[in-house]
Order: structure tokens, then C-alpha cells, then sequence
């Protein structure tokens, strides 16, 4: 087949998965220009038409070529703006803001929804407003933060194309600085972080000790806060706890807001997967997605680890359809590397003190009054149901040693009530999940 061919039944085809304007906007202007054994070159007039693609479409692609050609084939997008003169899109070029992060594939949850919500809020406002300035995200490495930054950075130029967004490192920062002071070239260097209208700087802990870019940091920060241009800060701790900061600084950073964001709960880092499992076109059963889930806890970056094995896996055993026996062969590696909670009677009773917003030790203590004797008796159920070795001695002897007839009686005077009380049985699974979970 002709390459007219196969491009137009992959236009009809695409036509009919995407919405008219999205159709209109992004697949209408690409022209089909080379087609070999492994690719097709495509050509579109402008980069945000080619980071468009890439972001949003690249898969879709990909995958109507193979179904009309019965053959794989990656695509290869071309920008005409830049095969004919050098500056495509200078504002961007100079941001350097990666198209790949933005909100629309940013999954929500729990633990990242305020600042989500946060992000947003700056990302759609002109000017800034007075409370969020600056923008302050804290949390562990792999997190989003750095796709929550980048998002904001997107969004507000997808709006405001006039506007000048500048995304930095603290160690791009200091670099440049420290260029700039050689090269004596201190103004442009001002210039060019002084004249923006958002300026969002990644991970402002390695800010720590650099005494002259924290100097020049702060005038940099006093002039467009003056201005009332918007500033966006990332980092891993806290700005109190960033050692060898100046005072100043600490103060400046914590004046507008800021706002943790933390390890994924179950229920994200499900949706989460699933998303980047869809987007690979692979078909993969709810039990795998949770056993990944179950397994892989502390941040995203290592989910898409986990999806990257998983679609190396598929490309190696040639199929689209996962079963648990490949995924658990691709994830073998990862799955090692896991720290895995081990769960112990320990755990069970201070899962249970937190539920119950208990002092430590006190499910352990001899207390018997009401509040305390019965999340015990919870406590000792939950241990009957889930420890590897829930013998009645046991139990009783890791409630401060009670006896091993107490434990007896409490786990089936549990257990009874169980039977016809829904709402302790979702109380208990709860806790269950708590257990498993984190
Ligand atoms: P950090 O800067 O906090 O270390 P990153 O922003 O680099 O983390 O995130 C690591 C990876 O996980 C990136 O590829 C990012 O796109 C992805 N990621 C993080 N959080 C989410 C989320 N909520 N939804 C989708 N992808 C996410
Ligand atoms: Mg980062």
C-alpha cells in the first residue's frame, strides 16, 4: 500500500476515536511524508502541534498504523517551522518546559489533591493571588512535584501565550549564576530572571551552602514578588528544614503557601497504573493492577518502573495480553527491592491505637475501661484473622501478657458481633487495609 493510502484510512480511523476539534486540531494538519519497514515521518507546521502528538496522540497512532499496515511502525514527527528556519517557538525554547507534564495526565488522589488544587489555581490565574505567592510543594523524591511544576508552566503559557514562563533548577540557577559572574555578564543573567511573569525553580534544596546564589536568589525573588509575578517552588523537606538557608530566604519561601505532597494511596496508585498501563494499549486484569498496587507503595516514579517492565515483558512474550505469571516474572527485580512490612501483632496494635486515636501502649496496658477493652478486643480478632501464627497463647502474650483464655474470649466476642454488625465489620477491614497497606 501506498503511503496515501495507509495515511488516509489512519485519518478515518482516527477520526472516528478522537473529537471533532480535537480532529480538527491536531490530526488535520499533519501531512504524511516518508513511510519505511519501521516508520512513518510525519510533517506539522508548528512544535506545539508536534508536542501535542507526542503527548496525546503518539500511541494512537502508532497503533492505527499497525492496524492498517499489519506491520509496527513508529511515527517520527517533524516541525516544518523548524526544518525552515532554526527559531521554532522561542518563548518555549527558552522555558524549557517539558509538554509531557501536564495536568490532563496527572492522576488525583488523596494525597496530592490540595496540591493539585493549589497548582491549578496558579496555573489559571493571570496575576497571582496574594495568599499563594509563592507556591511552596514539599515532599519525597518521585511524588509529582516536579510534574506538578512543569504542569503549572504548560497550562498558564497554553493560556497566556504572551506571557513568559521561565522553569529552573536550583542547580541551573546557581550554574548560570556562576556563569554569568565570569563571563560578567551579571545583567543579562537579571534580565533574564527578572523579566518573567512565572518563575518556577525545582528543588530549592540544593540551594543549601550556594551563599551567593542564595544572595542573588533572594533579590531575584524581592523583585517579582514586587511586581506581583507568581513563584513556584519545589522541594524535598520543608524550607525550615533546609540546612545552611539563610533566615531570609526560609522566611521568603514559607511566606505564601505551602503544601506537602505525599506517597500515593492504594486507590492512586491503582488509578495511576492504570492509566499508564492504558496508554500502552495493553490489556490488563484488575487482579494484576492491585497485586502491583499491593506491592510497589512508596512513589510513582517506581510504578512506571513497574509499567515499563511490564511493556518491555509484553514485547519480549509478543503479546498485548498480560497474565499474572508475566507480570510477576517482569516485576521479579522490583519486587525484591521492596521494603515489605512484615505484619506482626506489634503492627496490628498500633494500626488499631491510630484508628481508634489511642495513646501508644495503651491496647497493651492493663486498662479495662470501655474505650480501651474494646478496640483490644478488636485488636485480638484482627490478630486471630491475619498474623501467620494467631495461636490464643500468642495473641494474650502480646497484649502485655494476658492470658491466653482472655484472648479466647475476646476474639469471639468479636467475632459474634460480626455477624450482624455491618459497620464493625467495615471498621475492621478498614484497619485490615491499614495493616496491608502502608
Ligand atoms: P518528583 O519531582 O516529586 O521527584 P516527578 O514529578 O519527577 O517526581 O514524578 C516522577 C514520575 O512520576 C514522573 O514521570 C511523573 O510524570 C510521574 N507522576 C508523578 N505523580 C503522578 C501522578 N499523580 N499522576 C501521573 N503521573 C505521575
Ligand atoms: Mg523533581
Amino acid at each position: 500500500m501506498e503511503l496515501d493510502q495507509v495515511w488516509e484510512k489512519v485519518v478515518s480511523m482516527l477520526s472516528e476515536e478522537i473529537s471533532a476539534v480535537s480532529f480538527n486540531s491536531w490530526i488535520k494538519p499533519i501531512e504524511a511524508v516518508r513511510m519505511t519497514d519501521s516508520k512513518i515521518i510525519l510533517e506539522v507546521p508548528y512544535s506545539v502541534n508536534k508536542n501535542m502528538i507526542m503527548t496525546k496522540y503518539h500511541s494512537l497512532i502508532e497503533s492505527c498504523i499497525e492496524t492498517v499496515t499489519s506491520k509496527k511502525r513508529a511515527i517520527e514527527v517533524l516541525v516544518s517551522e523548524e526544518i525552515q528556519s532554526d527559531n521554532a517557538d522561542p518563548l518555549r525554547e527558552e522555558s524549557t518546559l517539558n509538554p509531557r507534564y501536564t495536568f490532563d495526565n496527572f492522576i488525583v488522589g488523596s494525597k496530592n489533591k490540595i496540591a493539585y488544587v493549589a497548582a491549578l489555581a496558579v496555573a489559571e490565574a493571570e496575576t497571582p493571588m496574594r495568599n499563594y505567592n509563592p507556591l511552596f510543594f514539599y515532599g519525597g523524591s518521585g511524588l509529582g512535584k516536579t510534574h506538578m511544576l512543569q504542569a503549572i508552566g504548560n497550562y498558564y503559557l497554553e493560556n497566556h501565550p504572551k506571557k513568559k514562563v521561565l522553569y529552573t533548577t536550583s542547580e541551573k540557577f546557581t550554574y548560570e549564576l556562576v556563569s554569568a559572574i565570569r563571563d560578567k555578564n551579571n545583567q543579562s543573567f537579571r534580565n533574564k530572571y527578572r523579566k518573567v511573569d512565572l518563575l518556577l525553580i525545582d528543588d530549592v534544596q540544593f540551594f543549601a551552602n550556594q551563599e551567593f546564589a542564595q544572595e542573588e536568589l533572594f533579590h531575584t525573588f524581592n523583585a517579582l514578588y514586587d511586581k506581583e509575578k507568581q513563584i513556584v517552588l519545589t522541594s524535598d523537606r520543608l524550607p525550615s528544614e533546609i540546612p545552611q538557608l539563610e533566615e531570609r530566604i526560609k522566611t521568603r519561601f514559607s511566606s505564601g503557601i505551602v503544601i506537602d505532597v505525599q506517597p500515593p494511596d492504594y486507590e492512586t496508585r491503582m488509578a495511576i497504573l492504570k492509566s499508564k498501563l492504558q496508554s500502552e494499549y495493553l490489556e490488563v486484569g484488575d487482579d494484576i493492577v492491585a497485586y502491583v498496587a499491593d506491592n510497589i507503595k512508596s512513589n510513582v516514579r517506581e510504578l512506571e518502573g513497574a509499567v515499563k517492565r511490564i511493556v518491555l515483558y509484553a514485547g519480549i512474550k509478543r503479546t498485548n495480553h498480560i497474565t499474572m505469571d508475566i507480570a510477576k516474572e517482569a516485576l521479579t527485580d522490583i519486587m525484591k527491592s521492596q521494603p515489605r512490612r512484615r505484619i506482626t501483632a506489634q503492627l496490628i496494635i498500633s494500626e488499631v491505637e491510630k484508628y481508634y486515636m489511642l495513646p501508644k501502649g495503651s491496647l497493651v496496658s492493663p486498662k479495662r475501661s470501655r474505650d480501651v477493652a474494646y478496640p483490644r478486643q478488636v485488636a485480638m480478632y484482627i490478630c486471630r484473622e491475619i498474623l501467620d501464627d494467631p495461636s490464643f497463647p500468642k495473641i494474650g502474650e502480646s497484649f502485655g501478657g494476658r492470658d491466653h483464655s482472655t484472648a479466647m474470649h475476646n476474639v469471639d466476642k468479636i467475632k459474634k458481633e460480626l455477624t450482624d454488625n455491618s459497620e464493625l465489620r467495615t471498621v475492621v477491614d478498614e484497619i485490615i487495609t491499614n495493616i496491608k497497606r502502608d
